[in-house]
Formats: structure tokens, sequence, C-alpha cells
């Protein structure tokens, strides 16, 4: 049986993942089945209502036999207990797709069962990249035979249907989704709302030790751990990298408060599968894109320490949008600020009201011509406009040029890849240090 469930935590506490930690090693423990790495999954992480990093978690256990009716209840208790129900905005949601169904949808052959997990896949996308209502969850689990449970308005079945969407998909095709892991480890209830005590340089070490094995535990331009959470909630910290054996060797060199428990996910964070690139049409609000582009202003400095500059499109002669590096991205926004009107540059970010939030850029082609009046061939001096359309002319000489003068300038800036810092990545942005890894590009200047 797989197992998602989401929308279970408020910004006031829980975490889907502790819960999902707390039936994993239950029914572990109890001897229920079998349990595979649970998964963490990041949503659309621009959608209007979410509470904190917008994940879902799913989980496949192989049941003991004649016990399904005892998990089921079990999952249902623990979600009905520990979710934060008194926050107008916790609306939880659980699917529980069966062995059979998860048979039928995986082994299928048939033009039929072959449907059914193209509409698992599509949905889990949809989820990621997309907004979707409650019905469409409602409507395709009901169309499969997954049996849903919610409470409150119900909406947490999208987050819970899509991550267990990506499970199902994962199962049966490993290399269908690129994937990290995180080590998440959680604090004693009693600490719960209390500053969290971890032993800063012991983390500055294990990052040494495992970066890049492991990436977004400090940021050392702007000097800040980023592996613990700033919310009262269950999560101590949670170590992010691509290879287990990274993740759990910077656990044992941090030193921290005691913890009730760990537990290893296997995740779509950092991988950007969020972006949509090649996009034909309108841009829609809530959506995130990859767009190439010929910058269409000088960058400026706004109130709030905001940069932002416009952007006139590749693939629509016609549209401009604004592109925004907001304060938080702290160094980022130098970069940003180096731009010139004419450079060539790929962005990827969020959009919303015609403005993109930057994630990364690419300077594909850095402008370097400068137009300037010509100098007059006698005297040396600029010469002057004499009108519109008409060259350039030396009064005092009378000399006369018909167009202006190219020059070649230095630019500060480097052609190539950009990224905001740690502090303020989204969890499911890809940081180019895995681009590196990846050898997918040159010209990559991570941020560290
Ligand atoms: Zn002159």
């Amino acid at each position: 049986m797989i197992i998602g469930i989401d929308d279970t935590d408020s910004r006031s506490g829980m975490c889907t993942t502790y819960l999902c930690a707390v039936l994993v090693d239950e029914l572990e423990q109890g001897g229920y089945g079998t349990l595979s790495i649970p998964r963490l999954v990041r949503l659309n992480p621009c959608i209007p209502f979410k509470t904190r990093g917008n994940g879902a978690v799913s989980f496949a256990i192989r049941i003991a036999a004649g016990r399904e009716r005892e998990v089921k209840e079990l999952v249902k208790a623990r979600v009905q207990e520990l979710a934060e129900l008194h926050d107008e905005e916790t609306n939880p949601g659980v699917v529980f797709i069966d062995e059979a169904a998860v048979h039928a949808i995986s082994k299928g052959v048939s033009g039929e069962e072959k449907g059914a997990m193209q509409k698992l896949k599509n949905f889990y996308e949809s989820a990621v990249r997309d907004v979707l209502s409650i019905e469409a969850a409602y409507s395709l689990s009901s169309e499969l035979n997954i049996d849903c449970f919610g409470l409150k308005n119900k909406r947490g079945l999208i987050g819970a249907l899509a991550a267990a969407s990506f499970l199902v998909v994962q199962q049966a095709d490993p290399s269908r989704y690129d994937f990290t892991y995180e080590l998440m480890v959680y604090r004693e209830q009693e600490r719960w709302g209390t500053p969290r005590v971890i032993d800063e340089a012991s983390v500055w070490h294990a990052d040494e030790a495992t970066y890049p094995s492991t990436w977004d535990t400090v940021d050392w331009a702007n000097k800040k751990l980023v592996l613990a959470p700033h919310s009262p909630c269950p999560v101590l910290f949670g170590i992010r990298g691509c290879r287990v054996d990274a993740l759990y060797h910077a656990y044992k060199l941090i030193r921290a408060e005691p913890a009730e428990r760990e537990m290893l996910f296997i995740t779509n964070q950092g991988t950007d599968v969020h972006l949509i690139a090649g996009v034909q049409g309108r841009l829609q609000d809530y959506h995130s894109y990859v767009l190439d582009g010929s910058v269409d202003s000088m960058p400026r400095t706004i109130e709030g320490g905001h940069v932002v500059f416009a952007l006139s499109l590749s693939d629509w002669a016609s549209d401009r949008i604004e592109c925004i590096a907001y304060e938080p991205t702290k160094g980022f926004r130098d970069h940003i600020r180096k731009l010139r009107k004419g450079d060539e540059v790929t962005v990827y970010g969020s959009f919303k009201r015609g403005t993109i939030n930057l994630e990364k850029i690419a300077v594909r082609q850095l402008n370097v011509e400068v137009r300037k009046n010509p100098r007059c061939e006698h005297c040396g001096k600029r010469m002057e406009s004499a009108g519109r359309g008409q060259g350039y002319r030396c009064k005092r000489c009378k000399t006369y040029r018909a167009d202006k003068e190219v020059v070649i300038v230095a630019r500060e800036l480097e052609e190539g890849l950009y990224e905001v810092p740690p502090v303020a990545r989204r969890h499911i942005a890809k940081p180019l240090i895995r681009m590196c890894m990846d050898g997918e590009i040159d010209h990559l200047h991570p941020s560290r």
C-alpha cells in the first residue's frame, strides 16, 4: 500500500514530515509490514495558500497479511491526534493506494492501466507546476479507486495524492525523476517551541567535511546556518544532499541537543522540477518559468533594497516583464545590478503580477558595446547631434559624420549562471553545485 499525507502542520507547530516519521517508526516497530524510505515532495512553491515549505509526504508499506484495516486506522488516528486542527489553514488529507491498485497502475500493460500511471504522473507534475483544485484530487481518486481520508475542507488531499503519485511513478521507473535526500532530525517533545541548541562550530565543520555531497547546511557568504528552521515545529534540523553516507557522516559531526528520532527522506528538493521551460503563450501567475530574453532597462534598486530590471522576452517580440531580486537574496543582487541594457540572459523563477521572482540567472551574452557621439577628426572633441537622423557635426571645425561610434567597454560581470544564496533558496530549487557535479554547463558561479 502507498500512503500519502499532506497539510497537517501550521505556522505555529507540527510538521508533516514528523507525523510521517512517527508513523513509519510505529508501523515498523509494531510489525505491521515492511516500509520503504519515505518521500518528501515539495509542491508548487508559489501557491497562494500553503503552510511553510509546501511539502507533502508518502511511503510504501508491504502490509503483513490481514492487517490492512489496522494500518489505515492507525494512520487516521495519528493524523487526527497530531495535526494542527485548531488552525484555520490546516486541512489534512490522506490517500491509501492499496496493493491491488498499485499493481494495476504499475505493472499494467493494457492501454487503460498505462493511462492510470500517466494520470498519476500528470497529477504530480501539475501539483508541482500548476494550481490544482480539491475536485481534481477527488475525481482522480475515485476514477482509480483510491481511498481518501480528509479533515475539515480536506485541501491536503491534493498534496497527499501528489506525494503518493510521485512514489508510484518512482517505484515503477526509478530514473523518471531527479531526486535528492534529506535526513530530518526531530526534537524531544518537551523542547518544542524553545530555542534550538545546536553547536554552530560543529555544523561548519560538518559542512566542510561533506560539501558538496551535502549542501545548504550553511551559507558561507552570509555566515548563517540554514539547516535549522526558525518555527516552533518538531524539526531540529535537516541535512540535504545527494549521498546517504555523507548525510549520516555530517549528522555524526554535528553536536546538538538530544534528538527524539531521525528519518531519511527521498525528495524532489534541489531538482528544479517546478520550472516550466519552453513555454508558449501567456505566462500565468503562480507558475515558475525558465525564460530567455534581453535586458531592457538598467537595473535599479527600489525601496526595501530589492533590485529590478525589465526583460524583453525572446519568444514574444511584444512582451516585456519585470524581474526582481528581493532584498533577502543578498549578494545575488550585486550581480543583477551589474547587468546592462542589451545583455542576453535566461531567467529562472516564479511569475506573479507581471514579475519574475529570480531564483537563478544565466548571463548568456554580455553587451559590451557602447554607442557614443563620434569624435571630430580635427579637434578630437565629441561631436554634437545635427538633429534627429541628421548625423553629427563639429560646429567649430565644420566637420560631419553620419554615424555614432561604437566603443567596446569592459564589464565587471562575467557570463555564466548565478544563483541566490542558500539563505534565500527555495527547497525545490536546484543548487548550482549540483549542476557542477552533473557537468551540465560551463561557467557556473555557485553562491559559495
Ligand atoms: Zn572639431
